[in-house]
């Protein structure tokens, strides 16, 4: 993919909300139609699992499926509109300065670590169980487990070879990069910091990320 950088123009203190959020942790707030929200991996290659909902309608959901086909292209950068399951446009990616993002490889589930690494490893906290918890302490955005679908993974390098492989490879992300997007209706953020251990998406070192939203 052609990467097309580009640097924000809006300044941290203008913010009305900035929010470490540490490996492990969630997210969940509504950002408004015409609100930015900024993602910023403060210490390099993390990986942030990312929900986007209609905030008015959360069975309006982030499809991968459509986003992906209306822009053409696998990967996420500036100038992807990220679209919900009925094709409509639910914010806009208006400044990145890491590259691209995925949105292929979903999220990192007890299931799944079991499967991929090791007998010994379901025990380990992964981002489905943090989606679980805050939609479970969250009940007033009235998300449930069927909500719990496509996502998007800001940060994570899952490049595909020519023969059509999914890989896992090292983040090409670093301390300071971020992701900025605009809302294009009102929409709930859930984001899921990984606290993944086994794979090189978040350097097998989780860290933590700030969220910053600015009004319009
Ligand atoms: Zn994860």
């Amino acid at each position: 993919m052609v990467t097309k950088l580009q640097e924000s123009t809006k300044k941290i203190e203008h913010a009305r909300s900035v929010t470490k959020v540490n490996a492990g942790d969630y997210y969940i707030q509504v950002i408004k139609q015409g609100e930015t929200v900024r993602i910023t991996d403060l210490e390099g290659n993390q990986a942030a699992d990312t929900l986007f909902f209609n905030a008015n309608d959360t069975d309006e959901t982030y499809s991968a499926v459509n986003t992906i086909r209306e822009q053409k292209n696998v990967f996420l950068g500036t100038g992807s509109i990220l679209r919900s399951n009925i094709n409509r446009g639910l914010l806009k990616i208006v400044a990145d300065t890491c590259g691209n993002h995925d949105t292929l490889g979903g999220a990192c589930a007890t299931e799944s670590n079991t499967v991929r690494y090791d007998l010994e490893k379901p025990y380990m906290h992964a981002c489905r169980d943090s989606w679980m918890l805050a939609i479970s302490e969250h009940p007033e955005y009235e998300l449930q487990k069927k909500h719990i679908t496509h996502n998007i993974n800001f940060f994570m390098n899952v490049p595909i070879t020519e023969e059509g492989y999914l890989t896992f490879a090292d983040g090409i992300s670093a301390p300071g990069k971020y992701v900025e997007l605009e809302a294009l209706m009102d929409v709930v953020i859930l984001i899921s910091n990984c606290p993944q251990l086994n794979n090189p998406c978040n350097g097998y070192n989780p860290t933590p990320i700030e969220v910053s939203i600015w009004a319009q």
